[in-house]
């Protein structure tokens, strides 16, 4: 007997797929907030219950989408983002896959409402379980609103290994401040189970640090400064005297994409030469602009990874400015290494 090979029906197929992109109900938060930041918006609210398990909620008032593009917007593919192979070495935009909406419209129930600025009136869409249930016209403001109720109601598997509130929430509030921190022009708000975790006006970067991590950091953060012709470098650094046994708030961008790099990580730490106790690490916040030809955020759906063209001559960089920020401000070390 023969097996036949038989095409998975989308449902299915998406199902799959969302396994890859939607891991946890911060893989959602991820997704939905840079859509939003896609979209031109200028605010955008979460709003959290129960970590994500009953409702993820995004709303933001960017361009909206028309009624045809919302029904087209959670098939699988369907982006506005890229139309060319071309496209995808100089990206601009958060999203460029076209999975993030149809996967999560495959394992939860989705709504989406959404309007154009030239339009009377919103649509609104929804589905479970990527059936669309109904769309309809009704009333409401430009922009977009997304909720997601009972994520991965049809994976019991992947619900299941869901971890306690506590640590999916952590998760959450984690991509919620990449994100804000990487778009400080933009304000944002989280609200959790009716408590307000969060409520961030547009502003420069430096007081975007310290609406998210508090007062304590306005003493904190030494400014970093260079360019050159391959990379633009800005942000801050934690004083030496800050510096903490575990990674404490350490962040890369580069063109506002977050972004691990261990051995960037080792340029800023060796910047920091004996400033700092050996085993301690210093806080960072620096952004990179780069030729988005240069480099290659394609590497795997969350995105996390990206490869760099010029990466050793942007390690001595990224480290020479580091060093050169610190020796500025002439700080000399204040701690007692030996206690
Ligand atoms: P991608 O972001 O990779 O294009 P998504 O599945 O995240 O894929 O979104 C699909 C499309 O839906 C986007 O390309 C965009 O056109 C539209 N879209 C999604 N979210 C929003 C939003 N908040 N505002 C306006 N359009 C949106
Ligand atoms: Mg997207």
């Amino acid at each position: 007997m023969s097996e036949v090979i038989r095409l998975l029906p989308d449902h299915i197929a998406n199902q799959i797929a969302a396994g890859e992109v939607i891991q946890r109900p911060s893989s959602v938060v991820k997704e939905l907030v840079e859509n939003a930041i896609d979209a031109g918006a200028t605010f955008v609210e979460l709003v959290v219950k129960d970590a994500g398990k009953t409702l993820l909620q995004v709303i933001d008032n960017g361009g909206g989408m028309s009624e045809i593009d919302l029904r087209m917007s959670i098939e699988r593919h369907a982006t506005s983002k890229i139309q060319h192979a071309d496209d995808l070495f100089a990206l601009t935009t958060k999203g460029f896959r076209g999975e993030a909406l149809a996967s999560i419209a495959a394992i939860s129930h989705l709504t989406i409402k959404s309007k154009q600025e030239e339009s009377d009136l919103a649509s609104e869409l929804y589905v479970e379980g990527s059936k669309v249930i109904h769309q309809e016209e009704c009333v409401g403001a430009t922009g977009t609103c997304i909720s997601v109720k009972n994520l991965f109601f049809n994976v019991p598997a992947r619900r299941n290994f869901l971890k306690s509130d506590q640590v999916e929430f952590k998760h959450i509030v984690e991509e919620f401040t990449r994100i804000a921190l990487s778009h400080g022009d933009v304000g944002f708000k989280l609200v959790h189970n009716d408590s307000i975790i969060h409520d961030l006006p547009a502003a420069n970067m430096r007081k975007r640090i310290v609406d998210v991590f508090g007062k304590k950091f306005n003493d904190k953060l030494v400014p970093i400064e260079e360019n050159t012709d391959i990379v633009k470098i800005s942000g801050f650094v934690g004083k030496p005297e800050f510096a903490k046994k575990t990674r404490g708030e350490q962040y890369f961008f580069v063109n506002n994409r977050f972004f691990k790099h261990s051995y960037f990580n080792h340029a800023v730490t060796a910047a920091f030469d004996n400033l700092i106790p050996a085993k301690t690490h210093p806080s960072y916040f620096l952004f990179l602009e780069v030729d988005p030809h240069s480099i290659d955020v394609n590497v795997h759906p969350t995105k996390t990874e990206i490869k760099f063209e010029e990466e050793k001559y942007i390690y001595s960089i990224l480290r020479s400015a580091v060093k050169l920020g610190l020796g500025k401000y002439n700080i000399a070390p204040t701690m007692d290494f030996n206690r």
